[in-house]
């Protein structure tokens, strides 16, 4: 149960006055659901409107505030906007309005009265005018005038006052919590308390306040740090506390599988599955992360594993987080098991009726001793015989609990995570502690890479030609459209303009998959590409995520700009996979500002997933590498382990220091109390809920 003295922060946003539904479903869009959402949407700058000089001395471009008397107004007409004329006495201003009605106008504006407005001064042929002013104000108001100003990333539909006055509203929920912080630490650091972090963060007064490393943010980076430690901790004590078993391997199946594959395993594949198989052996719950760059060759290493399990008469299942991955898996696993006589199984949410039923059937008697599957896998009726190892692929796309639902349906099952991208060092400490870690550090041979090129989009013409080009001399092309993020819809549209654009050009050899279509329709237009019949796959991004065609050898991105280094590195892995030559192409709208010119540097010099990874924090920040504000897990807010990195020690050492007894868990009294709540403030109660169901 969630400490009371959080439920104010943990109700919606809508609870807040003067937030509505649908400036509710804006700030969900942009922060989240709940109060606490909006605590954690930090100001990315400040607007300073303490400059006020006389009307005479106004300076070009800068933000100022000035106090004056409304002249005259001069309503629109045509495309020349609403101008009203204002003065103080020293010279005179206009405020200029496009498209903004008249009577709101001389409302907020009564000639004769005397306003305070603020905002940023232009001059046009000599004259001081302010563009939609941000803030008028009459006399008696002037208590609202914030001298120093928050500003916050936005999203559409939700205006920067607004967002202003929400957060407002939270941060006034944002009573005192009792202290989890070690006070020595928090003394020595001369941190403030939490919620004097959390009015602080929302009210810098200068610059330096937005500093990551100045008391205030780095108290609130520790605290999700810490929250992070603790949970990974209590993970660990509740599994090292159940037991485990040993899983051992006969080679039965494993080496003529191996020996099948139709290439030799990379000295990374081998060193990967020996210590997977190790750690199976033992009779411990493994939980390992399997990292490897895009296109490194984890399927294999995964298929290696669940061998080993069925070798020892056990069962094995795949978990993958879309349809299109799940069958290329149940694809790849099935053709290389076959000839050791291995059926594999496939389960998703496309699986109904009789067929399911049997399915499930042979789950349960042990009939089927391999399953890749979705979301469908956890359902609850599946039931296994003996699972002795779960393998969850892009693990980050899927929730704690929900990794850890497909190993709970086992008797003591292992578990393998894989992660699709390399995850930084400092990253994987901050999210997962000292978890058990195998990496894939170099890729299979005889691969000559990727050339990549970036381009301004006004060049599309000469991408269209050299991809016709590239089709002729029998390439095979993905073609990549953006993700707007405010609209599926949107994102959509360009996918399908753009197919539509292309298909005349290249009469039947162009394919269309897209996130919104039905699976049925994805499956044949990736089958279509993957087979043959079409050569270019106009796409979303729903390719991104794990898929497999050796033989594409062409990608072009649309919009380069909107996708993040990691992403983009994702996207290019699907090329290069094969022996041929393999280009990739940025398509970008100029000009580029400074992270995306970086970005794409990066990626052209580089094929380095880990080392790309490394710069993606840098650039981007947590968040963006891990994919998780897109799937909607959490994923880190308040801490940036690039610029945090100190702290993620510390409070790696002070999450163990903090629990008592062995196993290790949460101190009875207040200092017990404070770091449930503190679990709870960053949601991290499965820790605490798993220990509970022991
Ligand atoms: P990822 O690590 O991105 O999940 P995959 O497992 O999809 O990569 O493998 C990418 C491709 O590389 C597949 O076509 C796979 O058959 C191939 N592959 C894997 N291991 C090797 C190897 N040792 N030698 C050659 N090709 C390999
Ligand atoms: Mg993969």
């Amino acid at each position: 149960m969630r400490p009371a003295i959080l439920n104010p922060l943990f109700a919606p946003v809508t609870a807040l006055s003067g937030i509505g539904r649908e400036l509710g479903r804006a700030i969900e869009r942009l922060a989240g659901p709940l109060v606490v959402d909006l605590l954690w949407h930090l100001p990315t700058g400040i607007v300073d409107r303490r400059a006020s000089p006389p009307v005479a001395a106004l300076q070009e471009g800068r933000i100022q505030t000035i106090r004056v008397t409304v002249e005259a107004h001069r309503p629109a007409a045509g495309r020349r906007p609403y101008r009203i004329f204002c003065g103080d006495g020293t010279g005179r201003i206009e405020l200029v309005y496009f498209n903004v009605k008249g009577d709101y106008l001389s409302r907020l504006l009564p000639v004769g009265a005397e306003r305070i407005v603020s905002g940023r001064v232009e001059f046009r042929n000599r004259v001081p005018q302010i563009v939609h002013p941000d803030l008028v104000l009459s006399p008696n108001e002037l208590g609202r005038l914030k001298p120093i100003e928050p500003v916050y990333p936005l999203t559409a539909g939700l205006s920067p006052r607004l967002l202003q006055r929400g957060i407002a509203a939270a941060v006034e929920r944002a009573i005192e919590l009792p202290e989890w912080i070690d006070p020595a630490l928090k003394e020595r650091r001369r941190w403030p308390s939490w919620s004097e972090a959390v009015r602080a963060v929302h009210n810098p007064a200068c610059e330096a306040d937005l500093d990551p490393s100045g008391p205030t943010r780095e108290r609130l980076a520790y605290d999700e740090i810490f929250a992070s430690q603790l949970a990974v901790a209590l993970f660990r004590a509740h599994r090292q506390q159940r037991p485990g078993r040993a899983t051992i391997g006969s080679g039965k199946f494993s080496a003529g599988v191996e020996a099948g594959l139709g290439f030799a395993l990379t000295r990374s594949q081998r060193g990967a599955i020996a210590e997977i198989t190790a750690d199976m052996a033992r009779p411990k719950p493994m939980m390992r992360l399997l990292q490897g760059d895009v296109g490194s060759g984890k399927t294999v290493v995964a298929l290696m594993a669940m061998l080993t399990a069925v070798e020892a008469g056990a069962q094995a299942a795949l978990l993958a987080p879309t349809e299109i991955l799940a069958r290329q898996h149940h694809t790849t696993l099935a053709r290389h098991t076959a000839a050791a006589g291995i059926e594999v199984a496939l389960l998703t949410g496309r699986e109904k009726g009789k067929a399911r039923q049997s399915l499930l059937a042979d789950l349960a008697s042990g009939a089927l001793s391999m399953v890749v599957g979705t979301h469908a896998l956890l359902e609850p009726d599946v039931v296994f015989a003996d699972l002795a190892l779960a393998v969850i692929d892009e693990q980050h796309r899927f929730g704690v609990e929900q990794r850890l639902d497909l190993a709970a349906k086992g008797r003591n099952a292992d578990t393998l995570l894989m992660s699709a991208t390399p995850i930084p060092r400092t990253l994987m400490m901050t999210l997962y502690g000292d978890l058990d870690s195998s990496r894939l550090l170099e890729k299979p041979a005889g691969r000559p890479g990727v050339l990549t090129r970036a381009l301004a989009l006004d060049r599309q013409g000469e991408v269209v030609a050299a991809v016709s080009r590239a089709l002729e001399g029998g390439a095979k092309v993905y073609w990549i459209c953006p993700v707007v993020e405010e609209s599926e819809s949107l994102d959509l549209a360009a996918a399908e303009e753009r197919f539509h654009a292309l298909s005349p050009l290249f009469p039947g050899r162009v394919g269309l998959v897209h996130g919104r279509m039905k699976g049925g329709e994805r499956d044949r237009a990736m089958a279509a590409f993957a087979g043959g019949d079409t050569d270019l796959l106009v796409a979303t991004t729903v390719i991104e995520v794990g898929v497999d065609v050796p033989l594409a050898n062409v990608m072009v991105i649309e919009h380069a700009e909107r996708f993040g280094l990691s992403q983009l590195h994702q996207l290019r892995g699907r090329i290069g996979r094969g022996a041929r030559k393999s280009i990739c192409l940025l398509l970008y709208q100029a000009p580029l500002g400074a992270v995306a010119r970086r970005r794409i540097e990066i990626l052209r010099e580089s094929e380095d997933g880990f080392r790309i990874a490394e710069e993606d924090l840098h650039l981007r920040g947590a968040g963006e590498i891990l994919g998780t504000r897109q799937s909607g897990l959490q994923s880190l807010r308040l801490a940036d382990p690039a610029r945090h990195e100190p702290l993620v020690a510390a409070a790696h050492d002070d999450a163990r220091l903090a629990l008592e007894g062995d196993p290790p868990r949460l101190p009875a009294g207040p200092r017990g109390e404070a770091l449930r709540v503190l679990l709870y403030l960053f949601r991290r109660d499965e820790a605490i809920r798993y220990l509970r169901a022991g």
